[in-house]
């Protein structure tokens, strides 16, 4: 029997899944709100949240590693490379290695492919995610995006996306079964570097990440999907994302083009040969 310990947040704790699967037997520690995802990962048999004790004699992966995972006695963590990741930013040195690696890596096992979730049922329809935390991560050009697509266009998001997903005709589901359900009958997924996509990549669908602050490279990526992005002096200019652009025109995603993430998406979808 295994521990996963992973608290946060949504991205991380569906990657874990690779490890999860690849393991098997596995109690994931994480917090309350993450609960209903982690108990749907591959793997996992059930849940804990902190403070909850630890099933006898498991064998404790620390995918987290911070002050508060550190108070769990863990036989294995993660190598968190923050140095590294921050020298991205700031030198735009090399990157770290990737999320999948180094968790697959701590918990000893090759990181199993996705699905690492109940795989979503394919269709024809293009899901777009014009959410996003951070207001750099957000991609203007998305309403242009969907009257381009040759079939049906659903826009998902959360709770608190409604300006962003309601003038697309979408709605915003609160809760994992419900989200879930929304990428049902996707023939792909489109958004930015968020945890939806990393959802839709986990339920098995084709995805397709438009990267601006960040990049493909820089660790949640590699999973296998399709990448679009520039490559600009400025990137990637955040580990996360940011309210403004540092620099002032917001390049990364206003200069990414339609025709470029339409042609990915239909390639992604089967629908079109891929470019280059
Ligand atoms: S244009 Fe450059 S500086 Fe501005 S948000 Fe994008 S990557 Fe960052």
């Amino acid at each position: 029997m295994n521990v996963v310990v992973r608290y946060s947040s949504l991205g991380d704790v569906i990657l874990a899944g690779a490890v999860t699967a690849a393991l098997g037997d596995v109690w994931f520690l994480t917090h309350p709100r993450y609960h209903d995802i982690a108990r749907r990962l591959t793997g996992v048999v059930g849940v804990l949240a902190p403070g909850d004790p630890l099933p006898a004699g498991a064998r404790v992966v620390d995918l987290h590693h911070n002050l508060r995972s550190a108070r769990v006695p863990a036989h294995t963590r993660v190598e968190r490379q923050d140095l590294r990741r921050r020298a991205r930013v700031w030198f735009k040195t090399a990157p770290a290695d990737p999320v999948l690696t180094r968790y697959a890596r701590a918990a000893g096992v090759p990181p199993a492919p996705p699905p690492w979730l109940p795989p979503a049922r394919r269709g024809d329809a293009l899901v777009i995610a014009p959410g996003a935390a951070h207001a750099t991560k957000r991609w203007p050009h998305w309403a242009a995006l969907a009257a381009a697509w040759p079939g049906p266009v659903r826009a998902v998001g959360g709770p608190g996306e409604e300006a962003l997903v309601a003038p697309l005709g979408g709605v915003c589901e609160a809760g994992f079964d419900r989200t879930l359900a929304a990428l049902d009958g996707a023939a792909v997924l489109c958004a930015g570097d968020t945890g939806l996509l990393h959802l839709g990549a986990a339920a098995g669908l084709p995805v397709v990440g438009l990267f601006g602050p960040t990049t493909s490279a820089d660790g949640f990526f590699s999973y296998g999907g399709r990448a679009v992005e520039l490559d600009l002096a400025c990137r990637p200019c955040s580990r996360f994302g940011g309210p403004v652009c540092p620099v002032g025109d917001h390049r990364c995603l206003r200069d990414l083009d339609v025709a470029s993430v339409l042609a990915a998406c239909l390639a992604a979808a089967g629908l079109a040969p891929a470019a280059g």
